[in-house]
């Protein structure tokens, strides 16, 4: 875990906020951070590893951190819009994600038989047999990253107007890797901040989000880094792609420590696009110009998860700045026996 003072990166002067030393101490002994939170009834079990529910106290949390984030748009020409945590099939064939994540997709299943076929699958389950041979791929799969269902909403209303736009997204994500690791889950929300415009107007979007973010951590009293990151691209391609992608410095990470006792936890991303995804939808400038997009996003649940872990369970503990960050004179969740 390296603690760089401060880091000159693409013309980003990305200062990074010092990791305190953190008492490792606590997670040599068990029960894991995981049987902690489902012990304590933030997260429910539902029988499968990543999937969990949340209780209200998780939740005040999560909308708190949420709106947090979303303050960030306020006195912006911004544009909400929100989507279903399922999306097209044929939008997310486009966008090249079966190419680039094929292991972590979920796609939505249905059967899709006769009545005869129906009594066969039925038969299957009774004798605990294969019963998917009639089950097929619906037009929806599940959304993976909550920007992707944006970009060809937006390239319907032809080129952008003038200083471009700015759209505040929240979605429920979906990731299919099984893990009983906290921050690992299958269904979670992101709450981004997309920018489409010139490049310039996307880097300032982007620099702007960092420093902001710079804030937000040290109102939250969370130790935090920003640093140069990759997304998982599959396959001997994928080495290439996350060569690429970090020489253009096109992606970083807020990464924050103590979830996970052996690796920092990515929290937020910052991503400069450049013209890949305007390029796939068509997406223009008032000037004609192919445009570049960026989206700053963050995993409400990792930095949920994180705040119980440097803060303790009880949010009416939290220290008081904290609390003020969050709830400024907001009644909090009580806990429910
Ligand atoms: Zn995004």
């Amino acid at each position: 875990m390296s603690t760089h003072a401060e880091e000159q990166v693409a013309g980003f002067n990305v200062a990074e906020v010092e990791i305190e030393a953190y008492d490792e101490e606590d997670d040599l002994e068990s029960p894991s951070y995981m049987e902690q939170l489902l012990a304590a009834g933030l997260l429910i079990s539902t029988g499968v590893d990543g999937l969990y529910g949340r209780s209200q106290v998780f939740e005040d949390v999560v909308e708190r951190v949420s709106d947090l984030i979303g303050a960030w748009g306020e006195g912006k020409e911004v544009e909400v819009l929100r989507f279903p945590p399922a999306m097209s099939r044929k939008v997310l064939e486009e966008s090249g994600y079966w190419a680039n994540f094929p292991d972590q997709l979920g796609a939505v299943f249905s059967f899709c038989g006769n009545e005869r076929s129906h009594q066969r699958l039925l038969k299957c389950l009774d004798n605990d047999e294969d019963w998917t041979e009639d089950v097929k791929p619906t037009r929806i799969v599940m959304t993976p990253v909550a920007c992707y269902p944006v970009y060809g909403v937006m390239a319907a209303r032809g080129p952008l107007p003038t200083g471009g736009r700015l759209v505040d997204i929240f979605s429920y994500c979906c990731r299919y890797e099984p893990s009983t690791a906290p921050e690992r889950m299958l269904m979670f929300r992101q709450r981004e901040f997309v920018r489409m415009g010139t490049p310039a107007e996307v880097l300032a979007f982007r620099e702007d989000w960092i420093e902001h973010t710079k804030g937000m951590m040290r109102g939250l009293q969370l130790p935090s880094s920003i640093g140069l990151a990759n997304d998982p691209f599959f396959g001997r391609t994928g080495k290439i792609l996350i060569d690429s992608q970090r020489e253009q410095q096109l992606k970083f990470e807020l990464l924050i420590p103590g979830v996970n006792p052996d690796r920092l936890t990515a929290c937020g991303s910052f991503n400069y696009h450049r013209d890949k995804f305007s390029s796939l939808w068509k997406i223009y400038t008032d000037a004609g110009e192919i445009a570049h997009t960026g989206c700053c996003g963050f995993g409400l649940e990792r930095l949920t998860l994180s705040l119980f872990k440097h803060h303790g369970f009880d949010p009416t503990a939290w220290p008081e700045g904290v609390r003020a960050t969050l709830w400024g004179g907001r009644k909090m969740a009580q806990r429910v026996r």
